[in-house]
């Protein structure tokens, strides 16, 4: 069975420094002497992974008099979203590219009635995965002609339920964000549109945190735990960040070369 991953808050305590002088020495020495010493270091080969953004026209729901519909234009992902995205991404050279932004209506079905209840009326204390999430029935809506097989396909909506930012499927190549959120006051306030992009250090998220997220659930990473270090973490944990480990960097590489030979597979069969 798929597991689907939601973005929520967690916390957004301060980390404060740990390193005393004498380890910053330490580390000085230990990198000059890499420096002199090591072989060159060649950079890793940059992933390029195409993108298919797909801008829901025509959906509204209304959650606590707050009437949402999808805001972001075309140019909003050519220039903001996707440029932020990458920066994330540099430190795996991973980048992702368009393959086309796509402004499209959700046709008329139970499915897409079902979706639009079901995330009007989510709780955050639904299961995180799996039972209760939207998304299969936001895959289940769209107009499945308009789905590109060899991308990763990226679903904006106008709001994805209570305190949920986006939901993804692990190692898969769909995902949904929502465009307004109220993970910054834990579901108690109207929800509010997204910030495209947040100055460092994270304070309540952006958009292009949140897809960077959820790309990161498409290259089959997982949350970490609460207590997992390094805290500051793109995939969450005890405190949200933008950091990969460079387990995660390994893992995501090697995912990023499977989707990239699937879709290779798929342009061929096709
Ligand atoms: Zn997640």
């Amino acid at each position: 069975m798929r597991q689907f991953f939601a973005n929520r808050g967690l916390n957004h305590a301060e980390h404060p420094g740990r390193f005393s002088g004498s380890t910053t020495l330490a580390c000085l020495t230990l990198l000059l002497g890499c420096v002199i010493f090591s072989p060159p270091v060649f950079a890793a080969e940059e992933l390029v992974l195409p993108l298919r953004l797909h801008l829901t026209r025509g959906l509204s729901l209304t959650v606590k008099d707050t009437k949402m519909e999808v805001w972001v234009k075309p140019e909003d992902v050519k220039n903001v979203l996707l440029p932020e995205v990458n920066r994330i991404w540099k430190q795996a050279d991973i980048r992702f590219s368009i393959e086309s932004v796509i402004e499209e209506t959700v046709p008329a079905s139970p499915a897409l009635d079902k979706f639009l209840a079901d995330v009007a009326a989510f709780k955050r204390n639904n299961e995180e995965k799996g039972a209760g999430s939207p998304f299969p029935l936001a895959m289940k809506a769209v107009d499945d002609s308009k789905f590109l097989p060899s991308a990763i396909n990226v679903y904006f909506f106008p709001y994805v339920g209570e305190t949920l930012q986006g939901v993804s499927s692990l190692g898969g190549n769909r995902l949904m964000v929502g465009v307004w959120s109220d993970k910054s006051s834990g579901g108690r306030k109207p929800p509010q549109k997204t910030l495209l992009t947040e100055p460092e250090p994270m304070v309540i998220g952006s958009l292009a945190r949140t897809m960077a997220h959820e790309l990161g659930h498409s290259l089959t990473l997982q949350h970490p735990s609460k207590q997992d270090e390094p805290k500051g973490r793109l995939m969450g944990g005890g405190k949200q960040g933008y950091l990969l480990t460079p387990a995660e960097i390994t893992q995501a590489r090697n995912s990023a070369e499977e989707h990239l030979q699937g879709g290779k597979k798929k342009r061929a069969k096709n």
